[in-house]
């Protein structure tokens, strides 16, 4: 079976790793600043925080920007159900804002609409997740643009999206954000096995992050509440969580850095033969903004006859090829019905969902290899 997506794993990264086991440190050492400086460098963020998965890192976002109970969090329905439920984690409430059909996006329009009756009501979010689906960065400018006229605050969900681009700027630099965070799981761009990051400009959210991935506590004098003990002294300000990242994650993360630029270029490429493969089927392939370099973490195709979608998506499958489907509206996950939520609230992502296909898409696909999804889809299509 082709997978949708799969790590690609060299022999730098292994060496890396083994470097680490030999060392003094498996954690808290040397190897997790080297990573998080390393990620700042590549996408001209001042500060990263290295956690053990972008769950996490979007837990520790919302923390550090003071989400509570009461608290209100918007993000796009068509994402993996963490964008959403780290408001849950921290007590927060969680709405939906529909996605633009063509970049299967956030839509600034949506966003627009839905502030002004949130304003009438006098419920607005504190904070705003953008996701940057399939790679694609959203609409940032005029997001941001929205959030900062109501003092929202914006957490980038760039899960996808490391080594993309947005109007000639890395995603990550946080030029239309707060935070921004990636992930580094196995099938997104670059791997530490398990893990994530959150980038800011500011010191303090990423002082913040830092101490909250590591219970709250601080060993700097000058945040105490008194005069240190002794050498062994430190303090617990407040209540924060085990969300490190491993100097073996950390490492083997470093090293496929390197390749994230040749990673990305190969998706580029890889994407391109299937646009021009699949044109003139019954499928809209997807849309490129001009403004955006993406960095090709998904290549979703959406069908022009929903009523076909699930025998193509079965015949693609029994043909051993791994398709799979990104997103389930998380507004119709079970836990968030219970919540209130429900059919009919995005109604351009619910559509999406009933067409939605992604296509095997990985730096070391073969090109024979996709040419054999190609024809099989074609086949389906016929
Ligand atoms: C993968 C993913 C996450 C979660 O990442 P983990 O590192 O597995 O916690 C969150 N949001 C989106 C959009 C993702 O694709």
């Amino acid at each position: 079976m082709l997978p949708y997506g799969r790590q690609d794993i060299q022999d730098a990264d292994i060496a890396a790793v083994i470097e680490v086991l030999k060392s003094d440190f498996l954690t808290t050492g040397p190897e997790v600043p080297k990573f998080e400086a390393a990620v700042a460098a590549a996408v001209g963020a001042a500060h990263g925080v290295a956690v053990n998965s972008a769950t996490s890192a979007l837990h520790i976002a919302c923390l550090a920007l003071d989400l509570g109970p009461g608290d209100l969090l918007w993000t796009s329905p068509n994402t993996f159900v963490a964008s959403a439920n780290c408001a849950r984690y921290c007590g927060a409430d969680v709405d939906f804002v529909d996605i633009d059909p063509a970049t299967y996006n956030l839509c600034p329009q949506r966003f627009a609409e839905k502030l002004s009756v949130a304003k009438a009501a006098g419920r607005l979010p504190k904070i705003l997740v953008p996701v940057h689906m399939t790679g694609q960065s959203c609409a940032m400018a005029e997001i941001a643009a929205l959030a900062r006229a109501h003092d929202i605050r914006i957490v980038e969900d760039a899960s996808h999206a490391i080594g993309g681009r947005y109007r000639d700027r890395p995603v990550g630099d946080c030029a239309f954000s707060d935070i921004c965070v990636f992930s580094f799981h196995p099938v997104k761009i670059i791997t530490t096995a398990e893990g994530g990051m959150a980038m800011t400009q500011d010191a303090g959210l990423a002082a913040r992050m830092a101490r909250l991935r590591t219970h709250g506590i601080t060993r700097d004098a000058a945040l105490m509440t008194h005069a240190s003990d002794g050498p062994w002294y430190y303090q617990q300000l407040e209540l924060g969580l085990n969300y490190r990242m491993t100097d073996l994650h950390a490492a083997l993360g470093r090293a496929q850095l390197q390749r994230l630029h040749a990673y990305v270029a190969r998706r580029h490429a890889l994407a391109a033969r299937y646009d021009q493969a699949l044109a003139g089927l019954a499928l809209t392939p997807p849309a490129q903004a001009p403004e955006v370099y993406s960095a090709y973490h998904l290549y979703v195709v959406c069908l022009d006859d929903p009523a076909r979608h699930r025998a193509v998506f079965e015949g693609l499958r029994t043909a051993g090829i791994g398709v799979n489907l990104h997103y389930i509206p998380v507004h119709l996950q079970p836990y968030y019905r219970a919540l209130g939520h429900g059919p009919g609230q995005c109604p351009a992502a619910e559509d999406y969902y009933r067409r939605a296909i992604s296509l095997p898409l990985y730096p070391s696909l073969a090109e024979a290899e996709q040419d054999r999804v190609i024809e099989t889809l074609t086949q389906l299509l016929a």
